[in-house]
């Protein structure tokens, strides 16, 4: 069955131009698949620098990718016809970490709410597309009398994300990129967006990307798990698996980051610094060779492939070594949805 979205092998390398010396590699050979039938949340995670943001782009075609493709219905996202490209922008939705920083700050929130509604002519009289905006922001907690005539600088951070929740549910997407989506907003608001993605899989069928540096929130939401460590995958499988037993020893340090002593202090504050991308020189071998604990000969003379240690998990390291490889398209079975593995928000 031909998938709703799918990366398929994508590589993005910034830099290496006529006037750039320096060429990175932001994401290594990632391949994802996101069916249209079976909603699922999948984490991306990864520290700063490992590439997660741009994974994202390319998976809504904000950028291109400088090898591998990434596709819509089995076509290539940037040959799409014009009516196919609109379904793709419909159908696609992003929420971002605080996306009123790209509106125009004259617009009321009508405005951006409205402004949808009509591109994609989901009704054809005003009074119908106000019915919608009501509808929608109803469905993610917010009263319309409170929010519609505001300034986006008049509501909270919370109240903000909110509306851009309920802007991708407005036009009834089938799959929601939400990057770092929570990361503004405090504790509390922070378990009702959750909660509110979480409805709008189990609910409305709508699977989700969740985009984090935070494994906490990353454990309450996720059925899967793929962790980046500079723009590629370490590990992937069943979020349970991953968080509670981590295989990778790059996963291992996150987990290990994690709970935190001081509330107060986030996972990306801690002593788990990653370099922005590497230089595309440096593959050819384990990324992760020079901070390893675990680190053999055979870690400096090549890359490791995917081994794959359980049903439900592949680690690409060669402390698996005695594992069988991970076959093409296996994956995609792996990360599919398994059942009971989500949860709610506490
Ligand atoms: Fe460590 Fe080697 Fe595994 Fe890389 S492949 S994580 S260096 S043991």
């Amino acid at each position: 069955m031909t998938a709703l979205l799918e990366a398929r092998n994508v590589t993005k390398v910034f830099g290496g131009g006529m006037f750039q010396r320096n060429r990175t590699v932001a994401v290594d050979g990632i391949s994802l698949e996101l069916s249209g039938d079976q909603p699922s949340v999948t984490v991306v995670a990864g520290e700063s620098g490992s590439g997660k943001t741009t994974l994202a782009r390319l998976l809504l075609g904000i950028i291109r990718p400088t090898s591998g493709e990434v596709l819509y219905n089995g076509q290539d996202i940037g040959k799409l016809r014009r009516s196919e490209r609109k379904n793709f922008r419909r159908e696609i939705q992003a929420v971002f970490q605080d996306p009123f920083e790209s509106y125009n700050p004259f617009y009321k929130v009508d405005h951006v709410m409205t402004a949808p509604a009509s591109k994609f002519g989901l009704a054809r009289t005003s009074a119908g597309r106000r019915k919608l905006v009501e509808e929608a922001l109803e469905m993610v907690g917010l009263r319309p009398d409170e929010t519609l005539g505001r300034y986006p600088h008049q509501l909270s951070g919370g109240q903000r994300q909110r509306v851009m929740v309920a802007r991708a549910l407005l036009l009834r997407p089938r799959i929601i990129v939400a990057d770092e989506a929570v990361s503004m907003v405090d504790a509390s608001l922070r378990a009702t967006i959750l909660e509110n993605l979480l409805t709008l899989n189990t609910e409305f069928g709508i699977s989700i990307i969740y985009i984090t540096h935070d494994l906490t929130t990353a454990y309450q939401v996720g059925q899967n798990i793929v962790v980046l460590y500079q723009g590629a995958m370490v590990e992937a499988g069943d979020v349970e698996l991953v968080i509670k037993d981590p295989k990778h020893p790059y996963t291992q340090l996150l987990v290990s980051s994690i709970p935190h002593p001081d509330p107060g202090k986030t996972w990306d504050e801690e002593e788990v610094a990653v370099a922005a991308g590497i230089p595309a020189g440096g593959r050819g071998q384990c990324l992760f060779v020079e901070r390893c604990p675990h680190a053999m000969d055979a870690c400096r003379d090549q890359s490791p492939p995917k081994f794959l240690l359980e049903k439900h998990r592949t680690a690409a390291c060669f402390l698996y070594a005695d594992k069988p490889t991970l076959a093409e398209g296996e994956l995609n079975r792996l990360l599919s949805p398994s059942s009971g593995t989500t949860s709610s928000v506490a």
